[in-house]
């Protein structure tokens, strides 16, 4: 028997191992949004106003649900609770977002820096990344490096976040492929995979994609 890991019910009649019906009914993708950031849109367009004047890094933002209760809790509970076994139903959820994807795709995880690694113990958008690396055929690959000790953003005012992320990554090694699908379990004002795609892009990467497991999508 499978149990779902928030509430402990049986998924047996669920599509999904790690998730129920009843918890996967919380999740919640905006009806609209722009494919390029994911942000939510009032009608159907696919590239929203700021991607079109202002585009960034990468082209694509897949998410499997808004950053929203109790959605929060369960990335908190990743990202805090040190309960690893979440990345495998966020990689559950997330890796049919990229079915098609196939090489030279490679997943690369936004990267913690090491002091924060050693705090934690874990860094959840690897651990994410590494589950869907074995639901799907695409290769890990964890040459970006975090280089900036850099403060916790959602301590940030919103001015202060994008220069505290500014230069905070780099890559120890050459990638092994042009073509990204960046992961991390959460997207909020988007500076910290910004900046990532930036770094990738100045090393030659061709095209960046973004996928996270929820997004403020407002
Ligand atoms: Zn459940
Ligand atoms: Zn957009």
């Amino acid at each position: 028997m499978k149990l779902c890991l928030i509430c402990k019910n049986n998924t047996n009649d669920c599509d999904y191992n790690s998730i129920c019906k009843g918890c996967l009914s919380l999740l919640s993708h905006p009806r609209f949004s722009c494919q390029q950031c994911g942000v939510e849109l009032e009608h159907q367009q696919n590239i929203c106003g700021s991607c079109l004047t202002l585009p960034p890094p990468f082209s694509f933002t897949y998410y499997v649900s808004s950053y929203q209760a109790p959605i929060d809790k369960w990335v908190m509970e990743l990202k805090f609770g040190k309960n690893v076994l979440m990345s495998r139903l966020f990689a559950e959820l997330m890796s049919p977002l990229v079915k098609n994807a196939q090489e030279p795709m490679i997943l690369v995880p936004v990267p913690l820096h090491k002091s924060r690694l050693r705090k934690r113990g874990y860094n959840q958008a690897y651990e994410i990344a590494k589950e869907i690396a074995k639901l799907s055929k695409l290769k890990l690959d964890t040459s970006l490096k975090r280089i900036k000790k850099t403060e916790m953003q959602a301590q940030l005012k919103f001015k202060e976040r994008t220069k505290n992320v500014k230069g905070a990554f780099q890559l120890k090694q050459p990638l092994s492929s042009k073509h990204i699908i960046l992961v991390d379990d959460v997207m909020t004002t988007g500076n910290t995979l910004k900046e990532c795609a930036k770094t990738l892009v100045k090393a030659g990467a061709q095209e960046v994609q973004i996928l996270v497991f929820a997004r403020k999508s407002l």
